[in-house]
């Protein structure tokens, strides 16, 4: 699956004008491709992902996952695409501070129907994947930062989304373990040829990513990633 942005432009209001978060911004992520968007607070890397996982309409320009059009998606359209091949991840793992490790993973499969049997299996199976297969019982309390995002991860999955979009997994770790979560969503990405976004203000976790595109003032802003001809390629712009 390909995520593809084309133009795409986001506005929010800002007393009488309007806020300028997402500018003339074009990507296209691959299946099985890690990339990591970085760039300063404020420079609409939230925005890219809220646009990307049809959370938002932008204001103009198209977003497009796998053949869909999202934007041409009324609101159950989008509720639907979300739930079926869309994962999300964010800065805190949000878990449920009364369930277990696995039982975050079954409401996931509940909401979205299915039988528990082959939903407990695949949990099971996620968890492993992560690395927390001897973790299974445990709840939020008795799991490392490290450990819940990891929780986070195998929640996302289960669903198997086409795109996998983490906005700031590793801000509450510490390097360590932080690498190893950026490592394991790395590997996930490829193994399940899912279309990863990975936002991070943290450079020094790029180098584990296929590709690094930078935001400033809501342009992807990359010399790789903007053509010759656009003008935020161009110098001082
Ligand atoms: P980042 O994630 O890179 O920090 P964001 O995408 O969150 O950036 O924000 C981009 C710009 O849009 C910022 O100027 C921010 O203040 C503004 N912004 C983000 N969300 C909203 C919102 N819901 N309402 C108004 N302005 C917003
Ligand atoms: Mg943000």
């Amino acid at each position: 699956m390909t995520l593809t942005l084309t133009d795409v432009r986001l506005t929010y209001p800002d007393g009488d004008r309007r806020l300028i978060a997402l500018d003339a911004v074009d990507l296209r992520i691959a299946a099985g491709e890690l990339v990591a968007v970085t760039g300063p607070s404020g420079s609409g890397k939230s925005s890219l992902l809220a646009v990307a996982g049809a959370l938002t309409n932008p204001e103009s320009g198209t977003v497009r996952i796998e053949d869909i059009d999202v934007t041409s998606l009324d609101q159950q359209g989008r509720d639907r695409l979300r739930r079926e091949r869309i994962g999300f991840v964010f800065q805190q793992a949000n878990l449920l501070a009364s369930l277990t490790a696995l039982d975050q993973l079954l409401l996931v499969a509940h909401l979205s129907g299915g039988s528990r049997r082959s939903a407990e299996a695949r949990a099971r199976a996620l968890l492993d994947r992560v690395g927390l297969g001897g973790k299974a019982h445990k709840r939020p309390h008795q799991l490392s930062g490290g450990e819940r995002q990891r929780v986070g991860f195998a929640r996302a999955l289960m669903g198997s989304p086409a795109l996998l979009l983490v906005d700031e997994p590793t801000s509450a770790l510490d390097h360590d373990r932080g690498a190893v979560v950026v490592r394991l969503l790395r590997d996930i990405t490829h193994e399940q040829q899912v279309a990863t976004v990975l936002v991070t203000h943290d450079l020094q976790y790029l180098h584990l990513a296929d590709r690094t595109v930078a935001m400033r003032d809501g342009r992807v802003c990359s010399p790789a990633e903007v053509s010759p001809h656009s003008p935020a390629a161009v110098p001082g712009r």
